[in-house]
């Protein structure tokens, strides 16, 4: 547990969330490629043959007054397209595309855990409860984040040992040291990063 701890809290978020980004900029790219490189040629003889039906249609549309039922049915059929060759998928495409899907949740999975590791690291720098926002943020992601970010700043963080306090403490519950301080002059509740009095202006 401890091991784990001291690893988490030297993590680098902002590293780790700019490689995460990096990695799915390039799967992206790479499935942008690869979709166009694999399936582009069939799209447009896709397109080519819808044109075709569509031109067919028109030129039966003005000639379905006069054929009798029957025939028009076998005329319809002749300028079908012909999905089943151009949507049936070889060997080659199932790969293509389970691979895609593959590595599309390993890097969804991966920035889930570590969306979780950031929040539980975090949590402990500040003394938050590393359960609580930790299985908030393995369900809901970034709601998690938004509960632990609130929660941060609904606090003070102690500037001594970088703990959450209470808004009323003047104390810090964890090292003791000051976090407000009365001002000499006017006796106003001053916060020891304060450079001046917010009650007289004095300079602290
Ligand atoms: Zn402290
Ligand atoms: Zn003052």
């Amino acid at each position: 547990m401890d091991q784990i701890k001291g690893k988490l809290t030297k993590m680098n978020p902002r590293k780790g969330f700019c490689n995460l980004i990096l990695c799915a900029v390039i799967f992206c790219i790479i499935a942008g490629v690869g979709t166009i490189a694999k399936f582009g040629s069939r799209i447009s003889e896709i397109r080519q043959q819808i044109q075709t039906v569509e031109n067919t249609s028109e030129e039966q549309g003005q000639n379905l007054v006069r054929e009798k039922d029957g025939e028009n049915k076998e005329h319809q059929k002749d300028h079908e397209i012909d999905w089943e060759n151009i949507v049936t998928l070889q060997t080659s495409d199932y790969v293509f595309i389970g691979c895609l899907i593959a590595v599309f949740w390993i890097i969804l999975g991966i920035y889930w855990l570590y969306t979780t590791a950031y929040v539980v690291s975090k949590s402990w720098e500040v003394g938050a409860n590393a359960w609580i926002f930790g299985v908030l943020t393995l369900i809901t992601n970034l709601f998690g984040v938004a509960c632990l970010w609130l929660y941060i700043k609904l606090h003070h963080i102690c500037p001594k040992c970088g703990k959450l306090q209470p808004r009323k403490a003047n104390n810090c519950a964890f090292c003791g040291a000051a976090i407000y301080v009365k001002c000499p002059d006017c006796a106003s509740r001053i916060s020891v990063k304060d450079t001046y009095c917010n009650g007289c202006g004095r300079k602290m």
